[in-house]
């Protein structure tokens, strides 16, 4: 099939793909462990998909904006990566999906050296946190959000403010990851636990929307080139580590699975979206907050599934 041709059947068949994987969605529910997310719209469904030849296609709830959460991580890694490079990362965090969910601590007691397995978990990247450059949290914080809104294309990008304390005050639990990584001394000396915590707690809680997360996407799609300049904005071999954590760790421990269906590097967040790339192709970016018991998009999940399967999109 030509790109052309795939593009056309695209745009026609997908407002009934959209509508088939919404009905999905009462087989989910909104996260509720942060209290401010348990208000999303069960069954809104939007998908924008951006291909490298500049067109773009944005259907369903787009309107609707959701917080990051942990779709942000792939791009904190990105920024750590360019700030102190493959073995400085590699000392703090592992390359190997857990099988556990991802706000887990099993494996950091169970397993030697107790650093987290991935930076995609939430242990993993509350240590990612700590590695980027700053004289101060908020500095840190800044320069995570000029990293993404250039990506985005979206300057005024912002985290929303009511997530953040709400994440803030009741993660009991990324609280004691953190201090048990302190312990571990993958937090060093100078790493305050709270001040750490911070910084993650705001790029979780960084709000987008479908077509800026697609945009996110295609900078991936091209390897790291700016869609519009080609200017280089990130190193090509950085996005290829994200690319492969996505696929390896990406939907959490439902990735096998994922990578079986649809063959795709993603990423989701427990607000219910998934940015979803075809290399060289498309970038893609989707919200539905229904999510299933992994803590994924119900409906972003099938909805996916079923484009990669109609156009054989799968890298594998
Ligand atoms: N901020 C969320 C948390 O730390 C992110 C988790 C997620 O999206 N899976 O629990």
């Amino acid at each position: 099939m030509t790109a052309a041709s795939e593009w056309e059947i695209l745009t026609e068949q997908l407002p009934a793909w959209l509508e088939e994987s919404r009905l999905q969605s009462h087989k989910g529910h909104p996260a509720t462990y942060i209290p401010e997310l348990a208000h999303a719209p069960a069954d809104a469904l939007g998908i924008t998909i951006m291909s490298t030849e500049g067109q773009s296609l944005t259907l369903g709830d787009c309107g609707l904006s959701f917080t990051m959460q942990s779709i942000s991580k792939v791009f904190t890694l990105i920024l750590a990566l360019m700030d102190h490079g493959e073995e400085g990362v590699f000392r703090k965090v592992g390359m190997e999906p857990t099988g556990d969910d991802f706000n887990s601590m099993l494996k950091l007691e169970l397993v030697e050296p107790g650093i987290p397995f991935n930076p995609l978990i939430n242990a993993g990247a509350i240590a990612i946190s700590s590695l980027i450059r700053g004289t101060s949290p908020a500095e840190k914080s800044e320069r995570i959000l000029a990293f993404f809104r250039e990506l985005a294309d979206a300057p005024s990008l912002s985290w929303n403010e009511a997530v953040y304390r709400s994440e803030s005050a009741t993660a009991h639990r990324n609280r004691s990851l953190a201090y048990f990584l302190k312990d571990n001394r993958v937090l060093e000396e100078q790493d305050d636990v709270e001040e750490v915590l911070d910084v993650y707690f705001k790029h979780c809680s960084i709000e987008i929307t479908c077509r800026q997360l697609a945009r996110m996407a295609l900078v991936l799609a091209l390897n790291g080139k700016d869609p519009r300049s080609g200017r280089e904005l990130i190193p090509r071999r950085y996005v290829q580590i994200a690319k492969t954590f996505m696929v390896s760790c990406g939907m959490y421990n439902a990735s096998g699975e994922f990578a079986i269906r649809a063959g795709l590097p993603a990423k989701s967040g427990v607000a219910g979206g998934i940015l979803a790339l075809v290399p060289g192709r498309y970038g893609i970016g989707v919200v539905g907050p229904a999510l299933n018991d992994k803590g994924n998009s119900v409906a972003g999940v099938h909805l996916l599934e079923k484009l990669s399967g109609e156009f054989d999109w799968s890298l594998f």
